[in-house]
């Protein structure tokens, strides 16, 4: 079965296909560490992580890096407004390193929590500067790059191909709301972007900055992608992935500034994830609606559960995030966790049919994934599969367990057998239950839950999960 995954630039879902036989090299633009992420940001890491699995699944070898933005990513994205990170610093009263240090750590951290393999390779912006700086000669050596008293910006009229990844024509791409902001006169195009600012004008104090052949000065945001996905990964990358909002203006400079320097491709296929909306809004830290996973889990949730509630909608498509569908989430997964922990009375035979049931479990769960990750059907596949009385109860689990854990759900293994004296009251209850004889049944019942088991009759008998203490009432009765 083959994986086929959409691809920006050729706006079609396309069979993916490697460079190199089963290294896939992978590359996502990392987060500005200026702030906590908030969990839209965290929604476009758990799509990546959940493209990186599925790689994973179909035999690849994924080799991953990301970039950490800690100088030079404006408030507007673009070249004007205030560098994030120093305004971090202003916020915090530290300096700016130390605030991209804060929040680096905590950004690994969420990571940690929402299941997501970290990155085998990251760099910092700022550890980068003489690649980022090599990228710049070679621009204006080539007469991709102009110098004002202001900046050395990319000429995006010196390539033919500029905005093809956004589809926008590039008159078409105005500064938009921010043309009141006095920006640099001298810049030939709105689409012409910074490669370097110098430390003049409102830059005059930057905190960071470092020498360059042109002068003091500090990069732009979107250099230091073109440098670091170049140095860690090589060029062209098998793979570019980022949130959609990088669709406009990051993604078409990073391959302006790469392709005309070097003469290849940036990526061959370009994945963008959809936002996670708030009121239909996009969340974000400047739109004021931005939560943050330390929350999520204050109001008593598992980042698990977030995690969760990500896969159940497919990743090109806006989610909006509300704490009800948080709650199904929570439910949806704690009854997956619950029915991995089931033991049954007797070991289980299964019924005529169901070895070719389960083989076309699994296939469907792959295919659903090959089909541009689509979580949801896979998802769906793991409900049928645990609903099916046909397959034995040990057969399910371990399907629904290893399915769960390539969607990045981690489920600990549970105590598959019953203590002794749980199984002779259960014995025994069985006895009671075939004579009708259901008060007295009811009785053993309560022994077992005093034990630590809660009982669940169902078709093929009953079944047994370690209630640690807590009760549900639909488990709690001897059903007739
Ligand atoms: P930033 O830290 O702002 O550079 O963003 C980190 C990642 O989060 C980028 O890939 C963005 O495209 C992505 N992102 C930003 N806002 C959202 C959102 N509301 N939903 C999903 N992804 C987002
Ligand atoms: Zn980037």
């Amino acid at each position: 079965m083959d994986l086929h995954l959409y691809n920006s630039l050729t706006k079609t879902k396309e069979l993916f296909v490697s460079q190199h036989k089963k290294t896939v090299t992978l590359y996502t633009c990392g987060p500005t560490v200026y702030n906590y992420a908030h969990i839209g940001n965290l929604r476009t890491y758990v799509f990546e992580d959940v493209l990186k699995r599925t790689l994973q699944f179909f035999g690849y070898s994924p080799l991953h890096g990301m970039n950490i933005t800690d100088v030079g990513h404006m408030s507007d994205d673009g070249d004007e407004g205030e560098d994030k990170i120093e305004k971090g610093a202003l916020r915090e009263g530290k300096h700016p390193l130390a605030i991209a240090q804060k929040y680096e750590a905590v950004f690994f951290d969420d990571l940690h929590s929402l299941n997501i393999i970290p990155p085998q390779k990251v760099a910092r912006a700022t550890d980068t500067i003489p690649q980022q700086i090599e990228i710049i000669a070679l621009l204006l050596e080539k007469n991709h790059a102009y110098i004002t008293p202001q900046a050395i910006y990319f000429d995006t009229h010196s390539i033919d191909s500029y905005g093809a990844l956004s589809g926008q024509a590039i008159d078409e791409k105005k500064i938009g709301a921010r043309e009141d902001v006095v920006s640099d006169s001298e810049k030939k195009h709105p689409s012409d972007f910074a490669l370097w600012f110098f430390l003049v004008g409102k830059h005059e104090n930057h905190m960071l900055h470092w020498p360059s052949p042109w002068g003091e000065g500090f990069p732009g945001w979107h250099l230091e992608c073109s440098a670091i996905s170049r140095s860690l990964l090589g060029q062209p990358l098998d793979i570019h992935t980022g949130g959609i909002d990088h669709l406009g203006t990051h993604h078409p400079n990073e391959i302006a500034q790469s392709e005309a320097a070097y003469d290849l491709p940036l990526a061959h296929t370009w994945i963008h994830g959809a936002f996670l909306t708030v009121d239909e809004g996009r969340m974000g830290k400047s739109e004021g609606n931005a939560l943050i996973l330390k929350s999520v889990i204050e109001q008593g949730y598992d980042p698990l559960d977030l995690r969760y509630l990500f896969l159940t909608v497919h990743y090109r498509s806006p989610l909006s995030f509300s704490w009800d569908s948080l709650s199904a989430a929570q439910q949806a997964r704690e009854h997956l966790v619950w029915f991995l922990s089931l033991i049954p009375l007797k070991k289980e035979k299964g019924e005529k049919g169901y070895k070719e049931q389960l083989t076309s479990y699994t296939d469907s769960f792959r295919s659903a994934l090959g089909d541009d990750l689509n979580t949801p059907q896979a998802l769906s596949v793991l409900w049928n599969a645990l609903k099916n009385p046909l397959i034995p109860l040990h057969l399910r689990q371990r399907f629904i367990s290893k399915h769960l854990d390539i969607l990045g759900i981690p489920t600990r293994p549970t105590k598959k057998s019953l203590p002794f004296r749980v199984r002779s009251l259960a014995k025994k209850r069985e006895k009671l239950r075939s004579n009708k004889q259901f008060i007295q049944a009811d009785v053993l019942r309560k022994k077992i839950d005093a034990l630590g088991y809660i009982v669940e009759d169902t078709p093929r008998g009953p079944y047994f999960s370690p209630h640690h203490g807590k009760h549900t009432d639909h488990k709690n009765t001897t059903s007739r």
